[in-house]
This record gives structure tokens, C-alpha cells and sequence, in this order.
């Protein structure tokens, strides 16, 4: 076993703290992973706080990991010693049924999730990336391209695919007219992917201070939807709308702004179930659908399309001890756009 160092919340209301704890010996086909930086997503609070239900404590949060191969196990054929990597939101699965076979591990029945979860023996817990090192398959592991700056590619593992796979499968190309909802981790790597698809992009937000943020990374428009005569004039003009937003908020005010046969993905998850109004969807034809971030072989295709057109993440770098103050700021959607953990700091 190989000791590892921390920080976790040991219940639902504790703060995170530090906290040692073993990761598994070197497996044939794992690598293991000096943790450089890791990012803090909104589900890693909604998760340390139990908001989803069935949290299992001590939880490590973290999944948006990166750092450098130390060692590697006898049978690895993909990795080296040095090599600059991630781990994103699971680290395990089946590799049997058609969810792995389809490279969509994500929706595999067993699949070990980073944190908060098992692994596939269904029983020894897992921990996440506010750590040291990490232990993964190498089947799990993404390769980051060299011109990205390792902090701010951080996010990506997370935030990048959960936007990227969305506005991929709705075939986001230029000149398609896109929304993002909630300018957050999440929804302002949707801006800067869906501007670099080409297409014409509007922000919708509460917090009036974004405006110009939102413009410099790459959106067109920007709405603040606290006012809502701002929105009556956009009613069906948008092909394909992303909803980023992690807390209660009315669907139908954006439902109602598809064209014929828009689609509307939702991929943050408030704690609350939705209202939606049938009218919001038998008008123009529309579609609700919902994501959950991509497969490993999607991940490495958004990674190399990040490395292709230079797009990271806006971060604020912090230190692991500010892991509580970051949590409370994330809250109140004041941080431009993501907080990174510095994890030389532990
Ligand atoms: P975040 O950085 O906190 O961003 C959320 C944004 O939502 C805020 O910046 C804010 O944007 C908006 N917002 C917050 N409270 C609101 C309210 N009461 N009404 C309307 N808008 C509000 O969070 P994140 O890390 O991007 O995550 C967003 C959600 O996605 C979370 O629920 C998270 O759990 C979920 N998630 C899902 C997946 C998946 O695979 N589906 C993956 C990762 C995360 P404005 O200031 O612009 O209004
Ligand atoms: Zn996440």
C-alpha cells in the first residue's frame, strides 16, 4: 500500500482538513501519478456537502487531475516515466458491456467513479485528486498536450468534456446560434468550445459583472436573465441551448427560446427536480436532454482539440488550505471561472 496525503471532509457539514490515507500497490497495468494541480468543481461540493444523497465519508473530493508518471506498472504499454497526464471523473469500469465496448464508460453499470465511489469489486472506497498521488489503470488515463499550461489544463478533465461532449453530439458547427446557461466552470469552457466550433454564442447569467468577461472568451451575446423583457425578444432563435447552472432555476424560460427541433442539454445538476411546462416542448418541436461529462476515448479527442486550438481554463491557482473558502466562493458564483489547487501546497 502507498501512503497518501490529503484533504477530505469527514462528514457533511465538516470543512475539508488534511487527512492520510493508503492508496493500492502498483498493479501490472496502473501508473501512478505525482498530482500537480487539481481542479474544484462545483460536484465536488454538491457531493462533500451530501446535497445528491448516498455520499460516503471520508471523501476526498477531486477529478480534475494532472501531473507526471513516477512510476509504472510491468505490463503499462501506453505510458512512460515523466509523462505529463490526467484522471478525470472515473477511473474504472467494466471494459465488458456495450457502454465499454461503445467507449462510453461513463454509463457503465460498475464503473469506478474517482471519488465518492467503489471500485468495480464493489466495495474498497475510492479517493480523489485533492491528494499527492493516484493509483489508475492506464486505460484511464489521458494524455495532455505539451503547449498547454499544466494548471490551467486542469479542468479540462472535467468541465471540458462535460461541455465538449454535448455541443459535439448536437453537432455544433458555424453559424449554429448556441446559449450557455450559467457562466461557470462549466459554462465558460462551453463558451470558449462552442466559439471555437465557429458558432454564434450567447451567455445567459445572473451576475451582471460577466458581461465582459464573457465577450473576451468568445461569446457574441450576453443576457442577464435577472430582467426577463431582455429574453422575450430571443423566443425561438437558438438551434442548441447548454444549461450549466448548479442551483434551481426555471428550464421553460430557456425552453422557450429553441427554434423548430432546438435542443436543450442540461448537464448541471441541481439538487431539486424541475418543473417543465408540455408547451415548452410541444412548441417548435423541442427536445430536452441531459449529459453526463464523455468516454475516455472522447476525453483524449477534446484534450487534442484544446491542444490544437491553445483553449485552457481562466483559474484562480490557490493553495489546498484555501480549499474552504474556495468551496463558500463557488457558492456565491464568484470565481472567474475555476479555482485549481496548487498541490505542491499539501
Ligand atoms: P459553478 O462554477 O458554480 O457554475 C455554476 C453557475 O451557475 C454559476 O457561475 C452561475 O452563473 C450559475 N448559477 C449559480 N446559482 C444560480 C442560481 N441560483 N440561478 C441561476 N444561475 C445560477 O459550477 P460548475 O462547476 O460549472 O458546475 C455546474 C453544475 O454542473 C453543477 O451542478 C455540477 O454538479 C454539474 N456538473 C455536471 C457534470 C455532468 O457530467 N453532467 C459534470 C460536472 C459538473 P452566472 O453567474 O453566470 O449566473
Ligand atoms: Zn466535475
Amino acid at each position: 500500500m502507498l501512503p497518501t496525503k490529503g484533504y477530505a471532509a469527514q462528514n457533511a457539514t465538516s470543512p475539508l482538513a488534511p487527512f492520510s490515507f493508503s492508496r493500492r500497490a502498483l498493479g501490472a497495468h496502473d501508473v501512478l501519478i505525482k498530482i500537480a494541480y487539481c481542479g474544484v468543481c462545483h460536484s465536488d461540493i454538491h457531493q462533500a456537502r451530501d446535497e445528491w444523497g448516498g455520499a460516503r465519508f471520508p471523501m476526498v473530493p477531486g477529478h480534475e487531475i494532472v501531473g507526471h508518471i513516477t512510476h509504472v506498472g510491468e505490463q503499462v504499454t501506453q505510458y512512460k516515466v515523466g509523462d505529463t497526464v490526467g484522471v478525470g471523473c472515473f477511473v474504472d469500469s467494466c471494459r465488458e458491456c456495450a457502454n465499454c465496448h461503445e467507449h462510453e464508460e461513463q454509463f457503465c453499470p460498475k464503473r469506478a467513479m474517482t471519488y465518492n465511489g467503489v471500485e468495480v469489486d464493489g466495495k474498497t472506497p475510492t479517493f480523489g485528486g485533492y491528494s499527492n498521488q493516484i493509483v489508475t489503470h492506464e486505460r484511464y488515463v489521458l494524455r495532455i498536450p505539451p503547449n498547454l499550461d499544466l494548471a490551467k489544463t486542469a479542468p479540462l478533465l472535467c468541465a471540458g468534456i462535460t461541455t465538449y461532449s454535448p455541443l459535439r453530439r448536437n453537432k455544433i458547427t458555424a453559424g449554429k446560434r448556441v446559449g450557455i446557461v450559467g457562466l461557470g466552470g462549466l459554462g465558460h469552457m462551453g463558451v470558449k468550445l462552442a466559439a471555437a466550433m465557429g458558432a454564434d454564442v450567447t451567455v445567459f447569467s445572473t451576475s451582471p459583472n460577466k458581461a465582459e468577461d464573457a465577450k473576451r472568451l468568445g461569446a457574441h451575446q450576453f443576457v442577464v436573465t435577472r430582467d426577463p423583457r431582455l429574453l422575450a425578444p430571443l423566443a425561438g432563435k437558438f438551434d442548441f441551448i447548454l444549461d450549466a447552472v448548479s442551483a434551481e432555476h426555471d428550464l421553460n424560460v430557456y425552453l422557450n427560446l429553441l427554434n423548430r427541433g432546438g435542443t436543450m442539454t442540461i448537464v448541471g445538476v441541481p439538487t431539486k427536480p424541475a418543473a417543465i411546462s408540455a408547451f415548452s416542448l410541444i412548441t417548435n418541436r423541442r427536445s430536452l436532454s441531459g449529459s453526463l461529462i464523455g468516454g475516455i476515448k472522447e476525453t483524449q479527442e477534446m484534450l487534442d482539440f484544446c491542444g490544437s486550438k491553445n483553449i485552457t481554463s481562466d483559474i484562480e491557482l490557490i493553495a489546498i488550505d484555501q480549499i474552504n473558502e474556495a468551496y463558500d466562493r463557488t457558492i456565491k458564483s464568484d470565481v472567474k471561472y475555476r479555482f485549481v489547487i496548487d498541490m505542491a501546497t499539501l
